[in-house]
């Protein structure tokens, strides 16, 4: 099979950072992921730029990559396609608004990378990483959202033994309880033996006499998850937030990874908003520019009256000190800056004009 190389996958250089291998798989895996991009070929190039991204973010495959190329990787498990994503694959994304949930375990050895050797060991369940996205208030003034995602948590019928009856646990018959398989195999400079884990019993050495019918043995079930969070007030674009041990559960008893949302938020057609700080562009006639006055301006606070002064210039900006989005960290709000533009009247009455005229001969 020809393997596209990993940071093409990417559309990035090999001198990309981490934060930029970050940004542009979470950019493409959003493009292509298969419950928003219908084309027939996006779950083939979504799993593509997962394996890129499951190799290229974690330091030592990279490194790997870097020197052999894809060769370098045949240990992992990204090399084999997506077998690491397994449960999650097909149309089985998260159907759930406009939030979209995946696995995000490439920091983590939850995927057992190099094969059954690591089986028998206890590891740390998988991250799991969705995207949030809120309205320009909601980021403001804080709000509360139900997330709803799929997470492998432990078998709650077998309570992770894997057994029907936890009682009836009965030696292996393939490894005959040592955990461990021999096979010998002849070659022309003599016999080789390898020992690896046994495929029956994932090393235990011991097995259920029947296994659990609802997790068919393997430990694990998959459930949606559904929780309440709240978004601080001020919680600002592009942050991610981590609620502990809310990923997927470990192997053999091993931690549950973590959840991690990240906050997109929407852009709003009057403030922008950048820090605690909001700005609007706000238009003013010439009159008022001329021989000042009050006006209303909007803030995400409500209506504010505000004094223009006399011979107020184009493009001047006023600051309204408080009146900015509250402080994420911390007390108290950012400020706004209002940019007036002057509006030159574009038609006029005939007595307007005339008036016009007047104050133009004045000035002579
Ligand atoms: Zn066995
Ligand atoms: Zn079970």
């Amino acid at each position: 099979m020809n393997k596209r190389d990993y940071y093409e996958v990417l559309g990035l250089s090999k001198s990309a950072t981490k934060q930029e291998i970050k940004a542009a798989y979470r950019k493409l895996a959003k493009e292509f992921h298969p419950d928003r991009n219908k084309a027939s070929d996006a779950e083939e190039k979504f799993k593509e730029i997962q394996e890129a991204y499951e190799i290229l973010s974690d330091g030592s495959k990279k490194q790997a990559y870097d020197q052999y190329g894809h060769a370098g990787t045949q240990g992992f498990g990204g090399a084999s396609g997506t077998g690491g994503f397994e449960g999650f694959g097909g149309g089985d994304f998260g159907n759930i608004n406009d939030i979209f949930s995946q696995f995000f375990g490439a920091d983590f050895g939850g995927f057992g990378f190099g094969g059954g050797s690591q089986k028998n060991s206890k590891t740390r369940g998988n991250n799991l990483e969705m995207t949030l996205s809120l309205e320009f208030d909601e980021a403001i003034f804080g709000t509360e959202k139900t997330v709803k995602y799929k997470r492998e948590i432990v078998c709650r019928d077998c309570k992770g033994t894997g057994a029907e009856d936890p009682d009836k646990i009965v030696t292996c018959s393939e490894c005959k309880g040592s955990g461990y398989v021999t096979r010998v195999s002849r070659t022309f400079i003599g016999s080789i033996q390898t020992r690896s884990v046994c495929p029956k019993c994932g090393g235990e050495g011991s097995i259920a006499d029947q296994k659990c019918h609802n997790c068919k043995g393997s430990t694990k079930e998959q459930i949606t998850e559904e929780f309440k969070i709240k978004v601080p007030q001020g919680v600002p674009d592009n942050i991610t937030l981590r609620y502990t041990e809310k990923g997927n559960a470990g192997n053999k008893g091993g931690d549950y990874g973590d959840l991690y949302v990240n906050i997109e938020v929407k852009e709003n057609e009057i403030f922008e908003r950048s820090g605690d700080d909001i700005y609007i562009d706000q238009e003013i006639d010439v009159i008022t520019a001329t021989l000042g006055g009050n006006i209303k301006v909007p803030t995400v606070h409500g209506e504010v009256e505000i004094k223009i002064p006399e011979g107020t210039q184009p493009g001047r900006v006023i600051r309204l000190k408080g009146k900015g989005a509250p402080k994420f960290q911390g007390s108290g709000n950012g400020d706004e800056y209002i940019k007036l533009k002057v509006l030159v009247p574009e038609k006029l009455s005939r007595e307007e004009k005339k008036l016009w005229e007047e104050i133009r001969d004045q000035r002579r």
